[in-house]
C-alpha cells in the first residue's frame, strides 16, 4: 500500500499513524443517544486519520446549534463561533493561515437562514474550505422549531401547527448557483460510508460542501427511516455545471455521494507579497 507524504514523514521520523482515536479529545458529547452526529463525529475522526493530518494543522470552526458543539470532542483546533457566521471565521482563518486544514461544521438552521448570506459568498469566493452541514431539517437545540429544510407540511415544529407551507431551502442546488467547488451527500447513520466522500471533500481544492443527513430522534424520529431510503447516487459526479444542475433540481435528497466536483481554481490572496500581516489586519480593531 502506497504511504501519503505525512505517513512518510511519521515514519521517517519513526512516529506512530496517527489513528481515529487520537482526533477525539476527552470531553464527551452531549447528543442524545442515537442523533446522526454521532456518526459525523466518528466519520470525521476516521477520516482525518486516513489523511494522517497533524491536530495542530487542522481547525475547526462551528456557530451554534446542537452539531455545532463538534469542535469541543476534537483534538484539533477549534472554534466554537456565532450564530450563522462560521464560514465568515472560517474564511478569514484561511486566508491568514492557508496552511490550516480548515472544515467548517453546523446545522441547516445555523447554516441556511441565520448563515445564509455568509453560504451564498463562501460558494462563490470559493476559498478551500470544507463546509459539513448536518441537516436535520430542524431547530434541535431550540426544541423543535421548523427550519429552511423543513418539509412544508412537517406539522410538529412548535412554533408552526400545520406545517409551515413554505417550499423548502435547497442547499445543493443553490450552492451550485452561487459557484462551490464540490458538492456531495453521506448519511449521519453510516459513518464508515461518509469517510471517503469527507475525504474527496478535504482534498478537493476550493469550496466543497458536504450535505449529511443527520437525524434527529428526538424531535422528528421518522427521520430514522432515513437509514433505510438512502441510496448510491445513480450516476458518477460531473463537472459540468449544467449536468449538474439538471441532476440537483430533480434530486429527492437521499442520493449519497459526489455529485458535483468543479475544477475552480480556489481564491488565496497572497497576504505576505502584499506587505500585509495578521498583525496589520489586526491594528484597526485594537482596543
Ligand atoms: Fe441530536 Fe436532535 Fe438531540 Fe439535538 S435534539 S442532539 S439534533 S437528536
Amino acid at each position: 500500500m502506497t504511504m501519503t507524504m505525512t505517513e512518510q514523514m511519521l515514519a521517517d521520523e519513526g512516529c506512530p499513524a496517527m489513528t481515529a482515536k487520537d482526533y477525539r479529545s476527552d470531553v464527551k458529547p452531549v447528543w442524545c443517544p442515537g442523533c446522526g452526529d454521532h456518526g459525523v463525529l466518528l466519520a470525521l475522526t476516521k477520516t482525518l486519520a486516513e489523511l494522517q493530518l497533524a491536530p495542530e494543522k487542522v481547525s475547526v470552526v462551528s456557530g451554534i446549534g446542537c452539531s455545532s458543539r463538534i469542535p469541543a470532542y476534537l483534538n484539533t483546533y477549534g472554534f466554537h463561533g456565532v450564530h450563522g457566521r462560521s464560514l465568515a471565521l472560517a474564511t478569514g482563518l484561511k486566508v491568514s493561515r492557508p496552511d490550516q486544514t480548515v472544515l467548517v461544521a453546523g446545522g441547516d438552521g445555523d447554516g441556511f437562514s441565520i448563515g445564509g448570506n455568509h453560504f451564498l459568498h463562501a460558494c462563490r469566493r470559493n476559498v478551500d474550505l470544507t463546509y459539513i452541514v448536518m441537516d436535520n431539517q430542524l431547530y434541535g437545540m431550540t426544541k423543535g422549531q421548523a427550519s429552511p429544510t423543513s418539509a412544508p407540511d412537517w406539522e410538529k415544529g412548535k412554533l408552526t401547527p400545520g406545517g409551515t407551507g413554505i417550499n423548502p431551502f435547497h442547499p445543493l442546488v443553490v450552492a451550485l448557483a452561487s459557484g462551490a467547488n464540490f458538492i456531495a451527500r453521506v448519511s449521519g447513520t453510516n459513518a464508515n460510508g461518509a469517510v471517503p466522500i469527507l475525504k474527496e471533500a478535504i482534498e478537493h481544492p476550493g469550496f466543497s460542501l458536504v450535505h449529511v443527513l443527520s437525524p434527529c430522534i428526538t424531535y422528528n424520529r421518522e427521520q430514522l427511516d432515513w437509514k433505510k431510503m438512502v441510496r448510491p447516487a445513480p450516476v458518477e459526479a460531473t463537472n459540468d455545471p449544467g449536468r449538474a444542475a439538471r441532476r440537483l433540481m430533480t434530486d429527492d435528497n437521499l442520493n449519497l455521494g459526489v455529485l458535483y466536483k468543479g475544477d475552480r481554481a480556489p481564491y488565496q490572496p497572497d497576504l505576505r507579497s502584499r506587505g500585509v500581516s495578521v498583525a496589520d489586519l489586526e491594528a484597526p480593531f485594537q482596543v
